[in-house]
């Protein structure tokens, strides 16, 4: 993509009403914009990034064996009644009417329209486990929404849904998403720690939250501080520990009960991006959702549900990933693989050289933005690291003499030359 041809009207300033730095540098670097108070509109280079870890969450999903699915946003309020959530979620659900006066209303989570799904598919327990997930915008019409995309009202949730015969298979299958969101964070780059949580509005008698730990985040957890010396959080030793291991919101704290020492515990702030639920019958009982077991006889079917925040990750990782010029984005969600940048346009053989290197580099299955704009080199170079690339090519005069190519390593800062005849050298450089 050439930077010419790209939507990309990058700001030096930084907005008057953003007060959290992954708010500042999204807007500054043409990512999203607000449409109304909560509600945003994502543009190239955001979408780029969202569609991103959507994938990476994607394939996760997949390989744990979950389908995806597709619901509506609109939801009737029904199956809201039948649960009792239709009053008891709020005046965060956004509730309306249809021309025929039918109640309608924008789901904020999806447990009871799954259910309701699902009971007019599966009767029998030979048609158990199964586990369903979705990627969809939802809808909750927070007091306060702030800090951009990190507390929005319309936001991309992965929400995914497990269906067992037993309570012991329904752990089972809440296990295996506990893993399978260690894995998932893991793959975008991220560390993210499990901590005990209460369930809220969903119900239920077991959850877990997954925190980035960060200054800007705004829930309190309380873990032993041996989390902090596991090096990998995704080895079968890590998840044993993890499970066992005191690590809990503020909500769930108590003195009384915590069995760490004084001196062994870390207070932090943490960003929520993920959350999982089992609630056993809540919503399958509410809502008829049985099948008949071996002995012919009517089970209500064992349920969890599992979150995670896909447009509130885009800013998570911006506030675990930044330096005072812009984004540093960790490789697996970045736009673009490599910033291409020709010092000065206007010289025909840098002109050249540029363009060759762009075709190699695509050719190569690299996704490269290539700045062959007439803007100074500073503007360019501060354009670059605003929106975090992970490589930059510099392409200029001075090295070009001596047939050297300059590659900028966005995270450490570290300029290496590389030779400029020799292609794989220039490749293994990009890594
Ligand atoms: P929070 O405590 O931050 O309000 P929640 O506990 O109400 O979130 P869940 O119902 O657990 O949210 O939803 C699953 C995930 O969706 C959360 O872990 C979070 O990452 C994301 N999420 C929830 N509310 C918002 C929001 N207003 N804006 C952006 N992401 C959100
Ligand atoms: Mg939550």
């Amino acid at each position: 993509m050439r930077v010419k041809k790209y939507f990309l009207q990058t700001k030096k300033e930084t907005p008057s009403d953003a007060s959290l730095i992954s708010h500042k540098l999204m807007i500054r670097s043409c990512m999203i914009k607000q449409t109304s108070s909560g509600i945003y509109a994502w543009l190239p280079l955001g979408l780029k990034v969202l569609k991103k870890i959507e994938n990476i969450i994607r394939e996760a999903q997949n390989s744990y064996g979950c389908q995806e699915i597709l619901m509506p946003t609109i939801q009737q309020s029904e199956i809201w009644k039948k649960s009792g959530r239709y009053n008891d979620y709020g005046p965060e659900m956004l509730k309306f009417l249809d021309r025929n006066k039918k109640e309608l209303l924008y789901g904020p989570t999806n447990e009871e329209l799954i259910t309701n799904i699902f009971k007019d598919y599966i009767n029998s327990y030979k048609d158990l486990p199964k586990n369903l997930y979705q990627i969809q915008w939802k809808f909750r019409d927070e007091i306060r929404p702030r800090f951009g995309v990190m507390r929005c009202r319309e936001f991309l949730m992965k929400d995914n849904y497990s269906f067992d015969l037993t309570i012991k298979e329904a752990k089972r299958s809440y296990d295996n998403m506990f893993k399978c969101y260690l894995n998932t964070f893991q793959n975008m780059g991220l560390r993210a720690i499990p901590v005990k949580a209460e369930s809220g509005a969903i119900g239920g008698d077991m959850s877990h939250e997954f925190h980035i730990v960060n200054k800007s985040g705004d829930t309190e957890i309380i873990y032993d501080k041996k989390i902090d010396s596991l090096k990998n959080l995704t080895s079968d030793n890590s998840y044993q520990i993890l499970r066992n291991i005191y690590a809990v919101t503020r909500e769930k704290y108590n003195e009384a009960e915590c069995i760490v020492n004084k001196n062994d515990i870390v207070v932090t702030k943490g960003i929520e991006v993920g959350h999982i639920f089992f609630f056993g019958t809540k919503y399958s009982s509410a809502l008829n959702a049985y099948v008949l077991n071996n002995q012919g006889k009517r089970i209500n079917v064992q349920m969890g549900s599992y979150g995670i925040g896909i447009s509130r990750l885009v800013a998570a990782i911006i506030e675990s990933s930044h330096d005072k010029n812009g984004i540093i984005w960790p490789k697996e969600v970045a736009p673009f693989d490599i910033g291409l940048i020709n010092l000065n346009s206007k010289d025909k053989m840098l002109s050249k050289i540029s363009d060759d290197l762009y075709k190699l580099l695509k050719q190569n299955h690299k996704e490269v933005l290539y700045d062959d704009t007439l803007e100074s080199p500073g503007a360019k170079f501060a354009n670059m690291d605003l929106i975090g690339i992970p490589f930059q090519i510099i392409v200029g005069l001075k090295s070009i003499k001596n047939n050297e190519l300059e590659i900028k390593n966005r995270k450490t800062n570290i300029i290496t030359k590389v030779d400029l005849n020799n292609p794989s050298q220039i490749l293994k450089q990009l890594n």
